[in-house]
């Protein structure tokens, strides 16, 4: 799941991930929520409230959970 939202951007040098519900690029200045099924998107985009398992920057997320270890 989280695989299939991870963009590899350009000359594949980069990798960004994308807001599992709006499908853009998430920035890691940007506000977003981790679900249960450990998918992330845009504060403004989560709806199911219910599963929330994290919330913060998305610097933060990536900082603190090891499978976004690519994306550091
Ligand atoms: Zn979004």
């Amino acid at each position: 799941m989280l695989e299939n939202l991870i963009k590899q951007m350009g000359d594949g040098s980069v990798t960004k991930l994308c807001c599992a519900e709006c499908g853009n690029v998430v920035e890691y200045y940007e506000e977003v929520c981790l679900d249960v099924l450990n998918s992330v998107m845009h504060k403004d985009c989560y709806a199911l409230q219910y599963a929330l398992k994290d919330f913060g920057t998305f610097r933060y997320i990536v900082d603190k959970y090891d499978f976004f270890e690519t994306l550091r």
